[in-house]
């Protein structure tokens, strides 16, 4: 009996140690389901920054405006701010495309994503 609890109690610890290293890993966040399939816009027009489905051509329509008017962006972390930047089948063509125009800081997918709004969609 007393064998059987002190494997329990092995395998309970070893399970926390597991999550708290699945929680610390802080860095490597897997995929958020929330944002599959879905991007950050910058509104050419506004300047306001949004996150939406994937659009399949550039400019993508605003969906409040109806404009085309979205591009896709990056995040500067140096900025702290979204940059657009060219469509996806242009980026690899445009030298420094991923790069900020300011600081030249190499700009990431990840950033913190503006307000998700329930209205921002398109509609079909
Ligand atoms: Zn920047």
């Amino acid at each position: 009996m007393m064998d059987s609890e002190f494997r329990w109690a092995w395998f309970s610890a070893a399970l926390l140690l597991g999550a708290l290293a699945l929680a610390g890993c802080g860095k490597r966040q897997p995929i958020d389901p929330d944002r599959q399939g879905r991007m950050v816009y910058v509104d050419t027009a506004s300047g306001e920054t949004l996150a939406m489905d994937i659009a399949g051509e550039f400019p993508a329509i605003h969906p409040r405006t109806g404009k085309r008017t979205l591009m896709p962006a990056l995040y500067c972390p140096k900025c702290g701010k979204w940059h657009p930047v060219p469509p996806p089948d242009q980026i690899n063509r445009t030298a420094r495309a991923a790069q900020c125009p300011k600081t030249g800081e190499p700009l990431t997918p990840d950033g913190p994503w503006p307000g998700e709004d329930a209205d921002a969609r398109p509609s079909p």
